[in-house]
């Protein structure tokens, strides 16, 4: 600042925008600009654009599609007063992009405000080596059977887990509710939970987790698999655990509220698998610890239906469920949404 000698110093601080937004396979893209800093909310933000054509998010002849943000994150990366804001997609008429799953799910949760939906969900993803191999899976061979792996500690048993720490750190520093991590049952498999988050913040905070974990992979030089059976055979798959509670399931004898729901939540199966993300098919098998795809069940402590009831809330007789049945590439808006839909508004 030396050289602005008799200038408001403010007048020259700069505070780096970075937008993420949902691309059309639910990947994530973002681009920076610079600002005027510092920014405190998404009200002192305007709308952005970029080229839809290049993400498969509009036609070439007509590809502006407009950044509008949404949720505002301090940017772990760079510090400081810099920010990262995940963006909802809309088209050049104004109408929400055919990727832009949030606007929906913000409707829903205004309408069903008054049984504060809560939501806990379980991310499990794998890390690829740059030989696109598991990572620290032994070359030219695999790993012994699943057992040692889930929550394992030390050599052997566990892969990478500086940079799964350091994105525990940068959940906690960008203020994602981020509320623990496991290692998991296959290995080079890993799980973290984020939430309880109201429902509208929960899709904001998954996908910035999600967001914050693709980028320090890449300072790793790995690369993260939300696919839902990255490996065949007898390997586990990757789920979404969704965990969900309403006023009506948290109050005292709220046992009565969730079995309503399961019952709701039976007759749309499908409707449901539809939105809870792709390849699901090869997951739900019914073995490794998921229901078939085919066949909606539930269950106390039952880790192989589609909803179970943890065993604490039996007891209890309130409180919250976990849907088992989403994959771990489903986008979060969309599970919300319809678990609201169905258990709430229909
Ligand atoms: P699991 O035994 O299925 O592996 P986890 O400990 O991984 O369970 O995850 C439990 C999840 O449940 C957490 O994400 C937590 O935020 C969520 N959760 C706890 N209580 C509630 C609640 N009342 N409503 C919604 N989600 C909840
Ligand atoms: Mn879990
Ligand atoms: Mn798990
Ligand atoms: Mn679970």
């Amino acid at each position: 600042m030396a050289q602005h000698q008799g200038l408001d110093p403010h007048h020259f601080h700069t505070s780096l925008l970075d937008r993420v937004w949902i691309d059309a396979d639910n990947g994530l893209r973002s681009k920076t600009t610079t600002l005027e800093g510092p920014i405190k909310s998404v009200d002192e933000l305007k709308e952005w654009n970029f080229d839809g054509s290049s993400t498969g998010q509009a036609e070439g002849t007509n590809s502006d599609v407009f950044l509008r943000p949404a949720a505002f994150f301090p940017d772990p990366f760079r510090r400081g007063d810099n920010i990262i804001v995940i963006c909802e997609t809309y088209n050049n008429d104004g109408t929400p992009n055919k990727y832009n799953h949030r606007y929906s799910c913000m409707k829903t949760m205004e309408a069903s405000a008054k049984s504060d939906p809560w939501f806990g969900l379980e991310q499990e993803y794998t890390i690829f080596g740059s030989d696109g191999r598991p990572y620290g899976w032994p070359i030219g061979g695999f790993p012994g059977p699943q057992g040692p792996y889930y929550c394992g500690v030390g050599a052997g048993k566990v892969f990478a887990r500086d940079m799964i720490e350091a994105h525990y750190r940068a959940c906690l520093y960008a203020g994602v509710t981020i509320s623990g991590i496991n290692a998991e049952v296959m290995p080079s498999q890993w799980e973290f939970q984020v939430g309880p988050c109201k429902g509208k913040d929960m899709g904001d905070h998954l996908w910035m987790a999600r967001y914050l974990l693709i980028r320090i992979a890449e300072e790793w030089g790995v690369t993260v698999s939300f696919h839902p059976k990255p490996l065949s055979g007898d390997w586990n798959g990757a789920g979404l655990h969704s965990n969900y509670s309403t006023n009506e399931t948290r109050a005292e004898g709220g046992m009565k509220a969730i079995e309503e729901m399961i019952k709701k939540l039976e007759k749309r199966h499908l409707q449901h698998i539809e939105v809870y993300g792709s390849d699901n098919d090869l997951r739900l098998t019914g073995r490794h610890e998921t229901g078939h795809i085919g066949q909606f069940s539930s269950g106390v402590a039952h880790r192989g239906a589609s909803i179970r009831i943890p065993k604490a809330v039996a007891v209890a007789g309130k409180g919250y469920f976990e849907d088992r049945r989403p994959a771990s590439n489903a986008d979060p808006y969309q599970i919300c949404d319809i678990m609201v839909q169905t258990t709430l508004l229909s």
